[in-house]
């Protein structure tokens, strides 16, 4: 049978095997021949190229970390010289540790696929008109989008984040069927669609959206106001290309990565031994074929895990679940450690509140108080504020051990991103 898709591989669990070992001690060479860095790194685990003989011998393998990425600024483990890099990128600095990544013509190559392959994956056609409304430059997810949808031979609208206005002229005027955005980002397009009663003038039919978690509440919120068909979740990270590292698929229950491209390790980020398939852990990354900065066991910091049965949908590629956040979002309060996505959750159960919120923090005569600030839903009234912000701080009491004061504000009054939201406001130690 033959391939019915032209970017995405028709492979099987044994082809993918082979590929991953063949990727694995290639990688593994290159950045050992490439770079004094990863030299050292293996020369102190007392691993030698020659080594890696099956897959399983990745776990004898030394892990890299964003330390590693910080020490060799800037241009930290290039494994390629200098003449071979035609382009770096920065990732956005969310936790304060910026990172440029190199990248050589058969990176940039590869990373065009990987996206490629996401707009297939969608559905698309070389009919469709992509707006794609994330940040260019320096930043990977402009550049990646761009970079894939001209691949695929979709209409590229290349807007870049911001602007509202503009925004909404182009998804009336020029009709994008596809709109490429963080989560935030839609919700704050979906939000003015309403305000301005645009909807039934805007045609997207999908939306690509990535970069940061989210809520269910939040995607059936965007579907709805946008008047969307689907919507699909997409990973990605500078140190990995960017964005386009998978993609949900059309059954939509967790995400297909591109397997061919890298290794995908889930390790309990304790005791960094794998956890047993199916459970959630650190996400970790081997770089099959990445020149400029290849990666060997890269701890991404990010919570996820494998989806272990078959996808519906048959593609071979296997699939992790959502990212539910990443370990350096973890809050300690009072000795316990919260991550944002459980609040999150519990604000999920509540009908009546939506899926704005924000976690404030501060510190008065050495004591840590912990507020949470969630927006009711247009429908809502505020007659039952005082009643739900009750049963909801008792919920996160009985479901995350601690004691919060919950405000339930009106819609719209907490403040919106073009990029990533910041769910967080930790005045402790200011
Ligand atoms: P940073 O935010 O660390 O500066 P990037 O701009 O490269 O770096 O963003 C990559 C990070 O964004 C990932 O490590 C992950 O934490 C987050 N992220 C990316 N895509 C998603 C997604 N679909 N869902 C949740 N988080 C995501
Ligand atoms: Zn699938």
């Amino acid at each position: 049978m033959g391939n019915k898709f032209r970017f995405l591989p028709d492979i099987s669990s044994d082809q993918l095997e082979s590929i991953q070992l063949d990727g694995l001690k290639w990688t593994v060479k290159h950045a050992y021949t490439g770079s004094p860095a990863y030299r050292e790194k293996l020369d102190r685990a007392g691993v030698e190229p020659g080594d890696i003989k099956e897959l399983s011998h990745l776990e004898q393998l030394p892990f890299t970390t964003v330390e590693d990425l910080r020490l060799g600024y800037p241009f930290p483990l290039l494994s390629v010289d200098h003449e071979e890099i035609v382009r770096v990128h920065a990732s956005s600095g969310t936790t304060g540790k910026r990172k440029i990544l190199a990248y050589t013509k058969k990176d940039i190559d590869t990373w065009k696929n990987m996206m490629a392959r996401c707009f297939e994956l969608a559905g698309l056609t070389k009919k469709d008109r992509v707006q794609i409304a994330v940040g260019y430059g320096l930043w990977t997810a402009g550049a990646g989008f761009q970079l894939g949808c001209e691949h695929f031979g979709a209409m590229a609208v290349p807007l870049g984040p911001g602007n509202l206005d503009f925004q909404l002229r182009f998804l009336t005027d020029l009709q994008p069927t596809c709109l490429c955005s963080t989560a935030s980002m839609a919700l704050l397009l979906s939000e003015q669609v309403e305000k301005t009663g645009l909807k039934d003038k805007v045609k997207l039919k999908k939306l690509i959206f990535g970069s940061e978690p989210h809520t269910p509440k939040m995607r059936k919120k965007i579907e709805e106001a946008l008047n969307l068909e689907e919507s699909f979740d997409i990973p990605g990270m500078t140190e990995n290309y960017g964005p386009g590292t998978g993609l949900e698929c059309r059954e939509h229950v967790g995400m297909h990565y591109w397997a061919d491209v890298f290794i995908l390790e889930i390790v309990d980020p304790e005791t960094l031994k794998p956890v047993a398939p199916g459970e959630t852990g650190e996400m970790v990354i081997t770089t099959l074929c990445k020149e400029g900065v290849p990666l060997i066991r890269y701890r991404t910091r990010d919570l996820s895990r494998v989806l272990t049965d078959p996808c519906p949908c048959g593609l071979g590629l296997p699939r992790h679940d959502m990212i539910l956040g990443r370990s350096d979002d973890m809050i300690i309060f009072r000795g316990v450690n919260i991550y944002p996505g459980q609040v999150a959750g519990v604000l999920e159960e509540f009908a009546e509140v939506s899926s704005e919120y924000q976690i404030l923090l501060r510190r008065e005569k050495g004591l840590d108080f912990l507020k949470i600030s969630v927006e009711r839903k247009a429908s809502g009234s505020v007659d039952n504020d005082q009643v739900i912000a009750g049963l909801i701080s008792e919920r996160i009491r009985k479901k995350i051990m601690v004691r919060t004061e919950l405000e339930i504000i009106d819609p719209g009054k907490l403040p919106r991103s073009m990029g990533k939201s910041k769910r967080v406001v930790d005045e402790r130690n200011i």
